[in-house]
Order: C-alpha cells, then sequence, then structure tokens
C-alpha cells in the first residue's frame, strides 16, 4: 500500500514563531511532533506568498513555474493591462498534479494558485481552491459543493475573515481526510502571515482568544491526521520579521533624476479610510481595491505625501506586494541597463544587492518586462521599502523605522516512523527541494529539471536520488487541453 503524508503549510511561518506558540500555547502534539523532527529552517526568496508556495509545489524556480508575484501584467490592444495570477499560469507540472498522474490521491485544500480548478490537472484529486485572491471557492469533484455545502458556505461568506475563513477550512480539511482515501493530504491556512499584517499583538501576545483557538485547532488536527498518516510535514512559503532599517532604490533612482516619481495619497491613510468605512474585517482581503483606489488618487494628484507607485511609462511594481517581490519591472532594456549600473555602483553602501532578474531565475518564462531582483541585506535586519520611502520632507532612501514584513527564512519540519530526528535550525533547505523530497518518499521519479534536491530524511532516501527522472510535459499538454474545451 502506498504511504501516507499529511502537509500542512502555515502562510509565513518562521521557525522561531513556531517554537515560541507552541511553548506558549503549550501545544502538545506539535510538541510532540517537534521533538522527534526533523527540522530545518527554509530559503524562500523572494519571500512572498503566491511566488513561494509555488515554488514549493513545483521544486523550480520562479523562471520555471512563471509565477512573479501577485500580478502579471500584459499587453492588449498596446496597452499594459493587469491581472492577478491564477491556476492557468502555472508552468511548471505541481505534487499534486505529478502525484496524480501516478495514480496516488490527494486531498488539496486552500493550497495558494488552485483556483480556477480548472486551471489543474485532477484526476483521484478532491481539491477545494484557494481563498486568498479567488471571489469564492471552487471544488472538485463537484459532488464536494453538496457534501461540504454547510462549511463552503461559511467560508465564502467569511472569505476576508481571516480567522473565521480558517476555523471553517480546518473542518472542511478534516471532514475530507475522513471521508475520502488519500495518499496525500495538503492544507494551507493563511496565518500566522495575514494575522501579523493586521494584529501583530495577537501573535506576540497571544491576547486573542479567537486566534489562540485557531492555534489549538492546528494542533488538534496536527494531533489526529498525524496518527493517520505516515509522514507529517509542517512548511511555510516565507517567515516574518521585525526590520528597523528600510531601503529604497528608487528613491536612488529618483534623486539621480533617473525616473520620476507619483505624488499619492499614501496607503495607510487610504486603509484608514477603508476602515472607517468599511469595518476591520473588511481589510484582509482588500489589496485589490486598495491599489484600485491608489491608482485612482496617483491620477488626481493628491500631494498629500510623497510615494512610489508604477510609473507605466518607467518602472512597473507588483500592485498587490511590492516589498515582498523584490521585483521591479522596466518599460526598455535601455532603461533597465542604465538603473542596474546606477544601483550598482551605490549598492556597495551595502543595504543591498542588485540583479538583472535573469542573473539570478534561469527559465523559460520571463515577466513581459526587463526586471532587476534587488536583494536588501535581510541577515543585518533592513529591508526594501519600495513605496514608503519618507520622501515628503526631504529625500530620503534610508531610514529607520520598526515595522513587520516577510522574511526569507521560513520551516521545514518533518516528522514519521522513518524520519530521522534532527533538529538542525541553523541549517538550511531550499522551498525547491520540497516537491522531490516528496516524491522520493513516495518512490516515485522525480521531473527533471527541477531546482531542488532530496532532502535526506533518511539513509534510503539519499540512495533514492540517483533514482530515474522524469517527463511530466504531458501534464501541462493535458491542462491545456483541458483549458481548449472549457
Ligand atoms: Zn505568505
Amino acid at each position: 500500500m502506498a504511504k501516507k503524508i499529511f502537509m500542512l503549510g502555515l502562510d509565513g511561518l518562521s521557525p522561531y514563531y513556531l517554537v515560541y506558540v507552541v511553548n506558549k500555547l503549550q501545544l502538545h502534539n506539535i510538541q510532540q511532533i517537534i521533538n522527534k523532527s526533523y527540522f530545518r529552517t527554509l530559503l524562500s526568496i523572494p519571500p512572498t506568498t503566491f511566488i513561494g508556495w509555488t515554488s514549493l509545489i513545483t521544486g523550480v524556480n520562479p523562471a520555471k513555474h512563471g509565477i512573479w508575484g501577485f500580478t502579471h501584467f500584459y499587453i492588449k490592444s498596446g496597452k499594459i493591462n493587469t491581472s492577478i495570477f491564477s491556476s492557468y499560469d502555472v508552468k511548471s507540472p505541481r505534487l499534486f498534479e505529478i502525484t496524480a498522474f501516478h495514480g496516488l490521491k490527494s486531498i488539496v485544500v486552500n493550497y495558494p494558485l488552485t483556483y480556477p480548478i480548472e486551471g489543474i490537472y485532477i484526476k483521484n484529486n478532491v481539491i477545494v481552491s484557494d481563498t486568498l485572491a479567488s471571489p469564492r471557492i471552487d471544488c472538485f469533484p463537484k459532488k464536494i459543493k453538496k457534501l461540504c455545502s454547510s462549511f463552503i458556505k461559511k467560508i465564502n461568506k467569511n472569505i476576508t475573515n481571516v480567522l473565521e475563513k480558517t476555523y471553517y477550512l480546518i473542518r472542511l480539511f478534516e471532514y475530507l481526510c475522513n471521508n475520502f482515501d488519500w495518499n496525500l493530504a495538503l492544507l494551507v491556512l493563511d496565518v500566522p502571515d495575514k494575522i501579523f499584517h493586521i494584529k501583530p499583538s495577537y501573535l506576540w501576545k497571544l491576547n486573542n482568544n479567537k486566534f489562540n483557538r485557531i492555534m489549538r485547532d492546528i494542533d488538534n488536527l496536527v494531533g489526529h491526521l498525524s496518527q493517520n498518516a505516515d509522514i507529517t510535514l509542517i512548511v511555510s512559503d516565507h517567515g516574518l520579521a521585525w526590520y528597523k532599517k528600510w531601503v529604497n532604490p528608487l528613491a536612488y533612482l529618483y534623486k539621480a533624476g533617473i525616473i520620476p516619481c507619483n505624488y499619492t495619497i499614501s496607503y495607510n491613510i487610504l486603509r484608514k479610510i477603508i476602515k472607517i468605512i468599511y469595518g476591520n474585517t473588511f481589510l484582509s482581503n482588500m489589496h485589490l481595491v486598495i491599489s484600485y483606489l491608489m491608482q485612482l488618487h496617483s491620477r488626481l494628484h493628491k500631494r498629500s505625501r510623497l510615494r512610489f507607485v508604477s510609473d507605466i511609462n518607467y518602472y512597473l511594481l507588483d500592485e498587490v506586494d511590492a516589498e515582498n517581490t523584490w521585483i521591479i519591472l522596466f518599460r526598455t532594456s535601455h532603461l533597465r541597463d542604465i538603473c542596474y549600473n546606477y544601483l550598482s555602483k551605490i549598492s556597495r553602501n551595502f543595504h543591498f544587492e542588485v540583479y538583472k532578474l535573469e542573473e539570478i531565475f534561469r527559465g523559460k518564462y520571463y515577466p513581459l518586462f526587463p526586471a532587476l531582483f534587488v536583494v536588501p541585506k535581510y541577515e543585518k535586519g533592513i529591508y526594501l521599502s519600495l513605496s514608503y520611502a519618507q520622501l515628503f520632507t526631504e529625500i530620503n532612501s534610508y531610514f529607520y523605522k520598526p515595522a513587520g514584513r516577510h522574511h526569507p527564512y521560513g520551516t521545514f519540519l518533518a516528522y514519521g516512523r522513518e524520519i530521522e530526528k534532527s533538529l538542525r535550525v541553523d541549517k538550511i533547505v531550499s522551498i525547491y527541494d520540497i516537491l522531490p523530497t516528496i516524491l522520493a518518499l513516495f518512490n516515485l521519479p522525480i521531473p527533471q529539471n527541477i531546482n531542488g534536491k532530496i532532502i535526506p530524511l533518511n539513509s534510503n532516501l539519499i540512495k533514492a536520488s540517483t533514482s530515474s527522472k522524469a517527463d511530466y510535459n504531458i501534464i501541462l499538454k493535458i491542462k491545456k487541453l483541458r483549458r481548449k474545451l472549457y
């Protein structure tokens, strides 16, 4: 009989936060698992949600899977248009597509970029699509919608209320695991990331009963599923951290007269306005509306605060999460090269390093526009602030103000009878390593040309690394065919 692997993905989970919350709330199930686990820091660059989860589930870098953030820039009738990336845009086969191809059964709940379902190779799988950037959830097979209608209604109703939504996602996932056969069960939850951005005190002070209840629910789920599974994995797409120092490469370019800067109302002021009008719960999934309103304001030239937003004649930033994607797109290669030369010169001040995107990521699926990849010196507590430079009174490219953002150090934890205990959070594995590791645990061939390697969870697995490599392009062909049919 094939193995059973349960993987819980917690968005933004740093290894140190996992240990902190487990100790403070006495989450006994996870505590026991940690004590017997293979525990590592998971490196995820750039530390952003869509790129991280896609790299994790495909084992390849963004130039091979095609996801570059939240915002997909494309040209239609000569004009630049944007949309949010969807399941159709993932250009490399995903773990649960590969396992399905080999006849293994999966339950996949809330995995980012599984909306719409038509963009996925779904044979053998039970899938409840993601809720992060989707208007509602989508299911396969369709009978799930009927079977789980009470949960699905609650989730759709609370799609912007992180804690409520998480509560029902856990219930739904448990129901599916109890009622369907599975070899692979994947659940991704938006905590702690979303809570960190909305109410960081819930995380550190643990003074909110609802948040604490969710963490206890997660602990119970892990306790229950780890008894049913041969292997339990806890992973994240990136970590979270507090930074004191901020650097804005665009401010340097502006200062040198290379690019212009738009004047616009600040994001925070806009959030406050939306909060007054719509209340708190509305904010968590409001990226799109906020970015739209900001564009509207920039057109009105509200000079309330100097702020960088995309200037389509010069540069483009991700509309949802510019800070964490570390990518700046330029209208022309010529402009990109000028900016590259200038920033390479001044980056000698050690605040950041700048690369051409193709120097860091090799593959076929680059963004439509030439790009720079800017890596802040996060090890020194410095982070990017592409839009929040305090430029109103003085041109200041580098400033101090403590605030929370993503961090490239996420979590990798594996537990099970055949996993050797090794608690070494000082050691790093790559986000690309998870796909080949899980395939090796299932004894399945590894895709060619992936960026990851098998994590040596036991001595047998090390031997498996020499086993055959497979070409899974057939999955992509079937997906394309399906897309045509719809
Ligand atoms: Zn995330």
